[in-house]
């Protein structure tokens, strides 16, 4: 059985804490490695190493950090197939599926690698008789992050080039369920030239993250994962005075109009609710079909889902891969009896599909006639259940999105352009999408949604991400008028 370590001042660190973690292949139902999880000591002992190298890494030239940061992207291009490879065998999505996720990632190291431009800061000459006054953001120190088992890659990689990139030394909690990418690419880093203790990665659980959290030394934390521990965790950094930034859950909703391009929409719907069996943040769980555009859809979505081939994620025809553990998986089952039991219509149910071996497999289901009152709409499902609420008007449609309490992304289907610039302007969400199921934002945006899904007033990655890992000094300097200079300025001076 593999054991997992720690990456602490660039060495690998084996846990002593006695306390350890199974790490599974979720295609197989079988443990792969064993994973130790961090004491406080040893989240001390990271700190301290981010500490100690802040105090030169803080110092090294902006070209010198750029010059690191593009040889990192290139080397994680390089090893796309190993990281995918590791993404699959731990968390269980296609292989595509953990390509695909990859590229995200390097879509914010490739950001990064124009830090020279994002920290340029701003001047003004001459404010005052002599006076000029000039903005520069400097670093913070040891920052950390805690992320969640869906994205194992890419999530790490929203905050870590940035905040490395602005002179910043870091600690990542990685997912205790999926830590071998995240492991790698820390590694990755430091093949580049990274030194040793700019990042570090300590694998834990509720233990290390409330030990970062409450360390006189870690400056600020970024936060993904479900909205009660964003919640907490914001909550906890900023009464021990950190920077925090947490994105939670969500529940997102894509209208669809009786004007849509219906198979465009029921493409999307399935891909968008099933593709990496739903656990994705900004996965679409939730149709608001309105008027007579919603038996259509359900068939078009329906015949689509048939279609579908659920399997290992190491094989090229799986379309969909398991969950992520077997009591995640056993959850997910529950809700659609439970959406069935409160009245919903079950048009397709996963329970139904068989597979062979123990991997933690469920097929797709599709929930119709949901009402808000019910739990499979009020609940973060999670998983490869996508509900159907039937509107009878636009506006109930969009209220109904602005009544739900997450607001992370929101979508309409239309070819109406007055709908659709209503819709961009009053959906109640963070990350609006017009004929874009899934609009995660591109890597020189930044990404966060609204109400319960962000805790903080910070999103992730872009500019705000700059932001969020600097903070603004503002220098005023006095020089003596030109006209008291003692060299021949070319001009009659007091000399
Ligand atoms: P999670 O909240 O269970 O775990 C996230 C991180 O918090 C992990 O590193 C975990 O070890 C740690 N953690 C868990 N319990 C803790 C506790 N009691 N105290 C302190 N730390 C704790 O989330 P998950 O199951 O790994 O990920 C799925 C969730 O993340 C979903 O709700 C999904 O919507 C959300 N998510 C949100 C976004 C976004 O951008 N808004 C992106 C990805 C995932």
């Amino acid at each position: 059985m593999d054991t997992i370590n720690h990456l602490i001042n660039g060495k690998s660190v084996a846990s002593t804490s006695g306390r350890t973690s199974p790490v599974f292949n979720p295609a197989t139902g079988e443990q792969s490695a064993e994973l130790g999880l961090a004491s406080i000591e040893e989240v001390d002992a990271a700190v301290d190493a981010a500490k100690t190298a802040f105090e030169t890494w803080s110092r090294v030239s902006v070209a010198q950090r750029t010059r690191i940061l593009f040889s990192f992207r290139n080397l994680v291009e390089a090893n796309i197939d190993e990281i995918a490879r590791r993404l699959t065998s731990e968390h269980g999505k296609v292989l595509s599926d953990a390509a695909g996720e990859i590229a995200r990632g390097i879509e914010n190291i490739e950001y990064a690698c124009g830090i020279a431009e994002h920290l340029k800061g701003s001047y003004n000459g001459n404010a005052s008789t002599g006076v000029d006054v000039y903005t520069v953001r400097q670093p913070l120190g040891v920052v950390a992050g805690i992320t969640p088992f869906n994205f194992p890659a890419m999530v790490p990689l929203w905050t870590i080039p940035n905040a490395i990139a602005c002179g910043n030394t870091y600690v990542l909690k990685p997912s205790e369920k999926d830590p071998s990418a995240p492991l790698f690419i820390a590694e990755l880093f430091h093949e580049a030239g990274l030194p040793e203790g700019v990042l570090n990665v300590v694998h834990g659980d509720k233990l290390a993250v409330d030990r970062l959290l409450e360390h006189p030394d870690v400056k600020a934390a970024s936060f993904v994962g479900s909205t009660p521990i964003a919640k907490y965790v914001y909550e906890t950094g900023t009464a021990a005075g950190k920077r925090i930034q947490a994105l939670g859950g969500a529940k997102n909703h894509m209208l669809v109009l009786p004007d849509a391009d219906l198979g465009l929409a029921a493409d999307a719907a399935v891909s968008a609710a099933y593709g990496s069996a739903g656990e994705r943040c900004m996965a679409i769980s939730v149709v608001a079909a309105v008027g007579d555009v919603a038996d259509p859809l359900v068939d078009a979505i329906t015949e689509r889902m048939q279609k579908l081939t659920v399997g290992d994620g190491t094989n090229p025809d799986s379309e969909m891969g398991p969950l992520i553990t077997r009591e995640h998986r056993d959850k997910v089952a529950d809700y659609i009896g439970i959406g069935a039991d409160e009245g919903a219509t079950v048009v397709v149910d996963g329970r139904d599909q068989n597979f062979d071996g123990d991997g933690f497999f469920l097929g797709v289901s599709l929930l119709d006639n949901v009402t808000p009152e019910m739990t499979v709409y009020r609940d973060e499902i999670f998983g490869p259940v996508l509900c159907v609420v039937r509107c009878d008007t636009y506006a109930e449609a969009r209220d109904l999105i602005s009544a739900n309490p997450w607001g992370n992304g929101a979508a309409i289907f239309t070819r109406d352009g007055g709908a659709a610039r209503d819709f961009q302007e009053t959906a109640d969400a963070g990350m609006v999408g017009i004929n874009v199921p899934i609009p995660v934002p591109v890597g020189y945006h930044s990404f966060g949604g609204w109400k319960d899904s962000l805790f903080g007033d910070v999103t992730m990655y872009g500019p705000e991400g700059v932001n969020f890992f600097t903070r603004p000094k503002v220098l005023t300097s006095r020089w003596p008028d030109p006209a008291t200079s003692t060299v021949d300025l070319g001009f009659p001076t007091n000399t």
